[in-house]
């Protein structure tokens, strides 16, 4: 038996709704009424357990959406907020003020990136951006003012991949908090059993899988998901980035395939990158044993959910891509459009789109070219059918040479 199935401990939770229903009722209230006006005073003070205050706060439909994936992250708790930023710049406010440093991975999400670079200096929150995958570089960054370690597990859109567990004994070492943006790789890989301390998603991406919402969280102990959402000094409760309570119970419902759609979503994409780059096309895929992290990302993985369903292709040039894309989507392969882990195939070329805060020194010095590709690679079910008609449309635009004809 496995020791840890993300996908079990979301299933072994059981919820009765109102009138028993199979699933738990929703909240449909921004605030509760008190039997007592003591009790009303208790639960300002935090000690009326079991009582709701006000919506922003906590809502029932919130708490089981949190409890849900605190069970998949293996933390002791987690917070819902209304979109993956909101999840991130909480986490971060929480944990530093004014005079404090992050070191962060420079590589990431074009926004967390804007958040840390230009936003929290506003603050007097400074940020170094360093090449994650060097451990040796992450220690020496580190100052006497650092708080936190900040990565996501497989990056956007580069797909490099932290060593957690290596990140998080540094961490350790220096009396820091490790946070971990896990969008990329929900269920494959559980960055709290590797030392992360807090682990954070963009609900928007994989684990709600229908494009129709953003949402986030953030996971981690009872102790700083309290601080989060203390009512005199919590980032969560003052910056108020609540998720609905009807949005929360649709993502539950959402959650609860998220293990045979992360199934298909890494199975397509292992399948395309390969030939991709078996044709001769730039492939970057954590799945390919030509990717610089490979045998690190085997070590950490859940293989039974594996290696993801983002690959990056190097087209060669910005307008070749975008005529790719065009293509692709013409012929209903896909949508041209940003974000991620929808049934349908998305690319977007990241250095114009998701990651154009970077600038573009900073982007050709992390090997973001101007021609790269993302794809998260949708759900097909005949991917063999997919990868021959993708084929056709990359030599169609040049990207690919066409295949001789005997
Ligand atoms: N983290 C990663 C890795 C992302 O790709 C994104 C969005 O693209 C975010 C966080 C932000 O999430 P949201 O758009 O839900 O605020």
């Amino acid at each position: 038996m496995k020791t840890f199935d993300p996908a079990n401990k979301i299933q072994d939770l059981q919820y009765f709704g109102e009138f028993g229903g199979v699933n738990p009722s929703i909240s449909d209230s921004s605030t509760y009424t008190f039997l007592t006006a003591k009790t009303m005073f208790d639960a300002f003070e935090g000690n009326a357990e079991g009582c709701y205050l006000y919506s922003r706060h906590a809502s029932p439909s919130n708490l089981y959406l949190g409890q849900a994936l605190a069970a998949m992250e293996g933390t002791e708790t987690a917070n819902v907020a209304a979109s993956g930023m909101g999840a991130i710049t909480t986490a971060l406010l929480q944990l530093c003020g004014a005079g404090d440093h992050v070191i962060s991975s420079r590589t990431i999400y074009g926004g967390t990136y804007a958040f840390l670079k230009n936003f929290t200096p506003k603050l007097g929150i400074t940020a170094s951006f360093v090449d994650i995958t060097k451990l040796d570089v992450v220690e020496a960054a580190i100052t006497p003012n650092t708080k936190v370690i900040f990565c996501e597990t497989v990056s956007n859109p580069l797909l490099e991949v932290a060593d957690i567990g290596s990140l998080a004994k540094i961490a350790k070492k220096h009396n820091l908090k490790l946070l971990v943006d896990n969008t990329f790789s929900p269920l494959s890989v559980a960055p709290a059993k590797l030392g992360a301390d807090v682990v954070i998603h963009s609900l928007t991406k994989f684990i709600n899988g229908s494009s129709d919402t953003v949402g986030g969280v953030t996971c981690g102990t009872q102790e700083f998901i309290d601080a989060l959402r203390n009512v005199n000094d919590g980032a969560a409760m003052l910056l108020g980035p609540t998720m609905d309570s009807l949005r929360a119970a649709s993502i539950m419902k959402n959650l609860r395939t998220l293990h045979i759609r992360m199934k298909q979503h890494s199975h397509n994409a292992q399948y395309l990158a390969e030939r991709f780059e078996n044709d001769g096309l730039k492939t970057v895929y954590p799945g390919l044993a030509s990717h610089p992290s490979h045998d690190l990302y085997k070590s950490m993985i859940n293989p039974e959910y594996g290696f993801g369903g983002m690959l990056t292709i190097d087209a060669g040039s910005l307008d070749k891509a975008n005529e790719l894309m065009e293509l692709m989507q013409h012929r209903n392969l896909g949508y041209l459009a940003v974000s991620l882990g929808f049934y349908k195939t998305l690319f977007s070329a990241p250095g114009s789109s998701t990651s154009s805060e970077i600038p573009m020194e900073e982007q050709k010095e992390m090997g973001l070219t101007d021609g790269l590709i993302r794809f998260s690679i949708g759900l097909d079910n005949d991917i063999e059918r997919t990868y021959q008609m993708m084929k056709e449309c990359m030599e169609a635009v040049g990207v690919l040479a066409k295949a001789e004809t005997v």
